[in-house]
């Protein structure tokens, strides 16, 4: 039986599997592997990976 991976979302401190998670890419106009999923609790996204920003030049 695989692992299942429980996120935590920050804003309703609920805890959820992954894989029950709705994926939510949409907002990222091209995708660089980010993972994001919006909880069903609260509906707010629950970042795993930020999306990547364009090169910052930093400096
Ligand atoms: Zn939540
Ligand atoms: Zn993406």
């Amino acid at each position: 039986m695989p692992k299942q991976e429980l996120l935590n979302c920050t804003n309703c401190d609920g805890q959820y599997a992954k894989d029950e998670l709705q994926r939510d890419c949409g907002n990222c106009f091209a995708c660089t592997g980010c993972e994001i999923y919006i909880c069903p609790n609260c509906r707010r996204p629950i970042v795993v990976k930020p999306m990547k920003k364009l090169q910052i030049k930093k400096n």
